[in-house]
């Protein structure tokens, strides 16, 4: 019997796991400059923190948690989400009790049971960031550029950020019985009409044309902003306009989670098809009183890994296979492999990445080895060589090869790769 990953279950293997970390790390780098530090929150928790704090009438909570009890009977649902998560760990560890915001950042994996599809996964990977206790527009700026630089990072060029406002407490009922009496004028089928009178907003996200075309004169969220929301906004405008980031204004977009209030944004990929949102953002001032914390506003953003890998391959930017080390040793008999072992030891010590062939090996294998790794250079030594007390460093590249003593090999190698890209271990 053969076994299969779960459906909907993406995997990343190499060469193009490596892509991957990379995504992480470009978000994290760009996180890590503005003053964000790590949490590490679990998979799973009370289904109730999520029920709550993900918002009841979702399609996450209501169709798409992975819930179970369980061996003590206890309700638990792997996150579908990182919000709910990294807020209650702040309120329960007390973190919102010292400087403000405080400033999060995790990354790993989400679980939705959705219909899988390109770009639509059961298990995806996000990468999250986190805001708590603030309400300067600066910090709704600030989150919008870390991501920006995030996806600048990685070389994406096609990214487009849409920004909205959901208005707050005070505004958002007015508009939402505007909205209503509009969409109660239209012809929908019942259950759109239920979600009408249950969530309004998310009508406008409905992507059927027919449901479109109908909304398309709904009265807009941007006309009926109370006066502290509209110059929010306009303030978030109008510093990102000072970052050099641009936007498209986008009065119709909502997003699918409940907790959001004012500052919204979503970015989206125009290459990826449906699945097109490649991360989204905003405001969630009432979110800790929700899950029984005290007043806390935040802001915050999660962005889809999975996603960014699929545009970064739309863009022609997953192409090159990336080198594995930067050196691969090539033994010629038992006491040359026991030598080149330390030797390998030694470099991956002094931070250049290191590689050799094992199982004995011969020597055209052991060379297919050292050009599968993207190695610079090949170390091969003979019986000739070590009687010699040197090793054949041999540029891949260019063929040539010139005879090192054992003895100078560490900073001879360090030498030739330096100004070189030269792969940093386990990268
Ligand atoms: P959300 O938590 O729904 O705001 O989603 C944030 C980002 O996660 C989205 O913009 C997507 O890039 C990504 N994402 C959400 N759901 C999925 C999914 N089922 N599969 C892959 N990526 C997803």
């Amino acid at each position: 019997m053969t076994f299969q990953a779960p459906k909907g279950v993406p995997e990343y293997l190499p060469p193009r796991s490596a892509a991957f970390l990379a995504v992480r790390a470009a978000f994290a780098g760009a996180a890590t400059a503005a003053g964000y530090s790590y949490i590490e929150v679990p998979v799973f928790e009370d289904t109730e923190l999520f029920a709550r704090g993900v918002g009841e009438s979702t399609d996450v909570v209501t169709k798409e948690m992975y819930t179970f009890a369980d061996r003590g009977g206890r309700s638990v649902t792997l996150r579908p989400e990182f919000t709910a998560s990294v807020l209650r760990a702040t309120l329960e560890h007390g973190l919102h009790t010292g400087q403000l915001p405080v400033k999060l950042w995790t990354a790993g994996p989400a679980f939705r049971y959705e219909r899988p599809q390109a770009g639509r996964y059961r298990q995806l990977q996000q990468f999250d960031l986190e805001a708590i206790g603030t309400e300067d527009p600066a910090v709704d700026a600030e989150t919008v550029a870390i991501a920006w630089a995030g996806y600048q990072a990685l070389g994406l060029t096609r990214v487009r950020l849409l920004l909205n406002t959901l208005g707050c407490r005070q505004c958002r009922p007015a508009y939402r019985a505007a909205l209503q009496d509009f969409l109660r004028g239209l012809d929908l089928d019942a259950p759109t009409r239920e979600r009408a009178e249950v969530n309004p907003l998310r009508v406008l996200d409905d992507k059927r044309p027919e449901v479109r075309a109908q909304v398309e004169n709904a009265p807009l969220i941007t006309d009926h902003l109370c006066a502290s929301c509209k110059a929010h906004h306009d303030r978030v405008r109008s510093l990102l306009e000072d970052l050099g980031v641009p936007w498209e204004d986008t009065p119709r977009l909502v997003r699918g989670l409940d907790y959001y209030s004012r500052t919204t944004y979503e970015f989206d990929h125009p290459l990826l098809g449906a699945q097109s949102a490649i991360g989204g953002g905003g405001r969630y001032d009432g979110l800790s009183e929700d899950i029984g914390g005290p007043p806390l506003p935040g802001i915050g953003f999660a962005v889809g890994v999975d996603r960014i890998m699929l545009a970064l391959e739309a863009e022609g930017l997953l192409a090159e296979t990336p080198a594995r080390v930067a050196v691969y040793g090539v033994p010629m008999g038992e006491e040359a492999a026991r030598r080149l072992f330390a030797v390998v030891n030694e470099l991956r010590r002094a931070g250049v990445a290191a590689d050799m062939a094992f199982d004995g090996k011969g020597l055209k294998g052991a060379m297919k080895g050292a050009a599968r790794s993207g190695a610079a250079y090949a170390l091969i030594l003979g019986e000739r060589d070590l009687a010699a007390g040197a090793v054949q460093v041999k540029n891949l590249a260019s063929g040539e090869q010139t005879a090192v003593p054992l003895a100078e090999i560490i900073p001879t190698l360090q030498e030739r790769l330096a100004g070189a890209a030269m792969p940093a271990p386990g990268a």
